[in-house]
């Protein structure tokens, strides 16, 4: 009997978190660990730079993302919405995944020729999955199908220059996915603006949505009203914010989404 209590008080002291609940850790950026108590996943959280603009992820983080270790140790699917420097950098993410044998890795088809040129890359390759397809395609990759994961793939966000949007090939994966007993939906650098006219709904019409992770500035009124419509989000949270402009860059979202969420500092974490 003695033992039995002992292992039951041994038993809760694994599971910390109550069932149903999910941890969320703010890494920097888009970048978040999302983690149920049993396994994590992450999502735009491995990158080393943030361009002077954005927060990165502090140095004993990158050291444990190389190493497998900390809150990076049950990382079993590591998600790309796309590979532009402040949402990926493929030598972090080969040491991960060498050093993480469990760990799946979802990405959009154009990250995979940087992953290629990284030695030893054959040892984990098959374990990548590459998403592919037009935009507004719908994949749902069997490597994560115990998350119920769903890739949507978006236009990211427009980049003008000299009257050329740059980024017009971008692939942009948006994730949704079921976790903690919590269904997310993280949008990357693919705004609602810029996106409404091709975005699959289908997906979004048997799992309303709790958690949206969506960009500061996605916030012109007839997207604020689409992503009501649609995507009718429990909790909004804001990523991307600059460097230097937090507070008014919360303030423009919070107008249009009220009770919008925003994590200001690396490491930062909140339960839901
Ligand atoms: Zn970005």
């Amino acid at each position: 009997m003695r033992f039995l209590a002992f292992l039951l008080l041994f038993g809760q002291s694994l599971w910390a978190l109550p069932a149903d609940s999910l941890h969320v850790t703010y890494i920097a950026n888009e970048g978040f660990l999302l983690d149920d108590g049993h396994q994590a996943v992450a999502v735009d959280a491995f990158f080393t730079h943030g361009l002077n603009t954005f927060d990165a992820p502090p140095p004993a983080v990158l050291a444990q993302m190389r190493t497998a270790t900390g809150p990076f140790a049950r990382l079993r699917y590591m998600l790309v919405t796309h590979t532009h420097r402040d949402h990926f950098d493929a030598a972090l993410v080969a040491a991960h995944m060498a050093a993480n044998p469990l760990c799946q890795l979802i990405l959009p088809h154009q990250g995979v020729a940087a992953l290629q040129k990284q030695p030893g890359y054959a040892a984990w390759a098959s374990r990548v999955t590459a998403i592919g397809g037009k935009f507004g395609d719908v994949e749902s990759p069997i490597a994560a199908s115990s998350l119920g994961l769903t890739a949507m793939m978006l236009k990211h966000g427009p980049y003008m220059k000299e009257g050329i949007n740059k980024h017009a090939d971008v692939q942009n994966c948006a994730y949704l996915l079921q976790l903690g007993g919590k269904t997310i939906l993280h949008l990357g650098d693919a705004t609602v603006d810029w996106n409404r006219h091709l975005f699959p709904v289908e997906p979004l019409k048997e799992r309303p949505v709790d958690l949206l992770f969506l960009q500061y500035y996605d916030i012109a009124e007839a997207s604020a009203q689409w992503i009501q419509s649609q995507i009718q989000p429990d909790q909004v949270i804001g990523m991307h914010l600059r460097l230097g402009h937090r507070e008014r860059q919360e303030r423009f979202m919070a107008a249009v989404y009220p009770g919008a969420l925003f994590f200001r500092t690396p490491m930062m974490k909140k339960v839901f």
